[in-house]
């Protein structure tokens, strides 16, 4: 019987990991089917069970589920329980194994897509929701110099600092950026960008940075992209490529095979340009 699994969120329709995984799929010679499965927005408990008893093999999971998907699981990876959310569930005789693989997928497109060696830098992370939670312990695991989270809500920066246990990281508000000194790269983790926004940072922030990482994505240079190569910072790229790895490495731990990524983020790329 061919193995099933699905991305679960609301809405999810616009949801991209079909067309991946089975790009994946194909060009590792794995028979699965992978759905999209939207569940109401009261009903992710049930959702799950019914996808699991019908013989569901795993499930990516999508806003705005993370959490709840992190209380579903028997059993969490070390960097779903640093995130506290889980985008990625495996269901086995022995119970549900919940994951995190957000963070692991942007480490992998900045070291390898971009070629920026994580070692060492000084990192300003942008927003303090559940993507800036995913990525925290991978960027310190890459061995970052230093952290500062800043946020719309700053204590929300600051609790986040302060769980993370770690003296690289910690956390302010915008008003308190203009001391915070150079940064080596800027990641935006705000969903500022859906609103075709860029958040509030001093223009003196962009103007060091070798890369400015939006995880936001779309057809042309996000305004925080825009604005940071306007402000000198050197390179500037979205979030189709952690997409893309994030997938990679959900079908790593599902089918126990690494798929090759680049052709199919650029294939990604070439339909989002082309609309
Ligand atoms: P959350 O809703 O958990 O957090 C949103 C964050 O954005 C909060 O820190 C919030 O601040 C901040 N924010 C929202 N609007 C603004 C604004 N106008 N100005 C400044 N800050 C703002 O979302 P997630 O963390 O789950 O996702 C964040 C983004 O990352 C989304 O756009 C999502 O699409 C993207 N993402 C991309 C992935 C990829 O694979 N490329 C993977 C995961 C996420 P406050 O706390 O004050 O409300």
């Amino acid at each position: 019987m061919t193995d099933r699994y699905a991305v679960i969120g609301n809405p999810i329709a616009h949801s991209r990991s079909p067309d991946i995984h089975a790009q994946f799929a194909a060009q590792t010679g794995q028979q699965i089917r992978y759905e999209r499965l939207l569940a109401p927005l009261d009903g992710f408990v049930a959702a799950v069970d019914a996808f699991r008893t019908a013989g569901g093999r795993g499930l990516n999971v999508t806003v705005p589920f993370k959490l709840q998907a992190c209380d579903y699981a028997d059993r969490l990876s070390p960097r779903a329980q640093a995130a506290g959310a889980v985008n990625t569930l495996v269901f086995g005789s022995d119970g549900v194994e919940g994951d995190n693989t957000d963070g692991v997928g942007m480490v992998r497109d900045i070291a390898g897509r971009h070629q920026t060696v994580l070692d060492g830098l000084r990192v300003l992370l942008v927003g303090a929701g559940g993507a800036a939670r995913g990525v925290l312990l991978p960027l310190l695991q890459a061995g970052v110099a230093a952290v500062l989270i800043v946020n719309r809500t700053p204590d929300k920066a600051r609790a986040l600092a302060l769980a993370s246990a770690d003296s690289r990281v910690t956390g302010c508000g915008f008003d308190e950026l203009g001391k915070a000194g150079r940064f080596d790269l800027l990641v935006n983790a705000t969903s500022a960008g859906l609103d075709d926004a860029a958040p509030p940072l001093p223009t003196s922030c962009y103007a060091n940075a070798r890369l400015a990482y939006d995880m936001v994505y779309g057809a042309r240079p996000t305004p925080f992209m825009q604005i940071a190569r306007s402000q000198g910072c050197a390179m500037s790229c979205d979030g189709l490529g952690m997409l893309v790895e994030q997938a990679a490495e959900s079908f790593r731990i599902w089918r126990g095979v690494m798929p090759e990524t680049e052709p199919v983020y650029q294939q990604l790329r070439q339909t989002l340009v082309a609309g």
